[in-house]
């Protein structure tokens, strides 16, 4: 197909998904395709940044696989990959793969890169026209790889090599999923910052090739920089890579929960009097009706079974548990009320669960709480 007609049946397909947004979102799993950028050995193989003797295509991958593993644990999301090993994937092939397999976000992991050896830092992109010089060359940077593939005037057309922002002209397609693209990169950074204590170097645009054709939210995480001695053994460490991974996990499954809602397939542990029975606190001595909508603040998942007392839950009391896949969820307080849930939120928040959020549930089904808000 040439240029244009692929672009109309991108966008063709990228209007069938919006025409059928409740079918996608209840009978699918939440896919994400995760894509480690560059990779591949030898004789047209692209390692990407090489700097204090620290490989981006190696720090991209591990972290990637990572993610990947922790994803995997939950039963609603299904986990592909552009690549699992060292191998080189050309740049328009990582989008098709996401396309075709209809993935609900396509999110690629880097690493930075500046002659400077001072920047340091996080940042995460989004497709859009840059608005600083550093942006323009990191963008110029990472799309430098399609040099390495044959026949690349060809199939990255009306692309200029020196000027990134050329591929705006032809980014139809993300306009649609900008602003959750920008949502799901706010998330990353975020935990990136608050939780990580990283540098945060924010959400920023830029004209990535990689991102172009994604009929999907999709982000380009830049997870610090090599040129940078400090991060550069951060980024190489296995703590390093375990914690950017685990914060960019939290932040998907966030988004998840926020955006996409799937239900079926946990069963409840822990009986409603357990719940009620440990309620001694003002905002859930209601009288919960199961027949109406009843929010919760989910405070963590993990693979370990806990008992539900205090003391296991940094002196929350009220907490309930649901077994999800692999996966126990523990949840704090339980009410009919919206306000009430957002100070039960409040009140996790305090207590040093930073990522909690509200969950709603109706008929024994998780659902999506923007559905429910009362
Ligand atoms: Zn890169």
């Amino acid at each position: 197909m040439n240029i244009k007609s692929k672009l109309c049946f991108a966008i063709f397909c990228g209007l069938m998904l919006c025409s059928f947004p409740s079918l996608a979102q209840k009978t699918d799993k939440f896919k994400v395709v995760l894509d480690a950028g560059h990779g591949g050995v030898g004789k047209g193989g692209d390692p990407g940044a090489v700097r204090n003797g620290v490989k981006e295509k190696d720090v991209n991958l591990a972290v990637t696989l990572k993610i990947g593993k922790i994803l995997e644990k939950y039963n609603d999301i299904e986990v592909l990959y552009t690549r699992k090993t060292d191998v080189f994937v050309p740049l328009d092939k990582r989008p098709k793969y996401a396309n075709k397999e209809k993935a609900n976000i396509f999110v690629s992991i880097h690493c930075n890169s500046v002659d400077n050896t001072r920047p340091f830092g996080t940042e995460t992109y989004v497709l859009g026209v840059a608005k600083d010089k550093h942006s323009l060359e990191v963008a110029k940077r990472e799309n430098s790889v399609i040099f390495l593939e044959e026949n690349y005037e060809e199939k990255y057309q009306g692309y200029d090599p020196n000027n990134p922002e050329s591929v705006v002209g032809l980014m139809l397609l993300q306009g649609e999923y900008k602003n959750q693209s920008i949502l799901l990169a706010s998330a990353i950074q975020k935990n990136f910052t608050n939780n990580l204590k990283r540098n945060d170097r924010g959400v920023k645009e830029a004209g990535y090739l990689v991102l172009r054709d994604c009929a999907m939210p999709a982000i380009l995480i830049e997870l610090g920089f090599l040129s940078h001695k400090e991060e550069a053994a951060y980024l190489a460490s296995e703590k390093g890579q375990n914690e950017l991974a685990q914060s960019i996990a939290n932040a998907i499954v966030n988004y998840k929960n926020e955006h996409y809602s799937y239900s079926d397939s946990f069963e409840y542990i822990g009986s409603e009097d357990n719940v009620h029975s440990t309620s001694n606190n003002t905002a859930s001595n209601e009288t919960v009706d199961n027949n109406k909508a009843v929010f919760k603040v989910q405070i963590s998942a993990s693979g370990n079974n806990l008992e539900t007392k205090p003391q296991n839950f940094k002196g929350l009391n009220t907490i309930s548990k649901i077994k999800d896949g692999n996966l126990y969820k523990y949840y704090y307080g339980e009410t009919n009320d919206y306000k009430t849930a957002q100070n039960l939120l409040e009140q996790a928040k305090e207590k040093g669960y930073k990522d909690a959020y509200i969950v709603a549930f109706k008929e024994g089904r998780q659902v999506k709480v923007s559905d429910v808000i009362n």
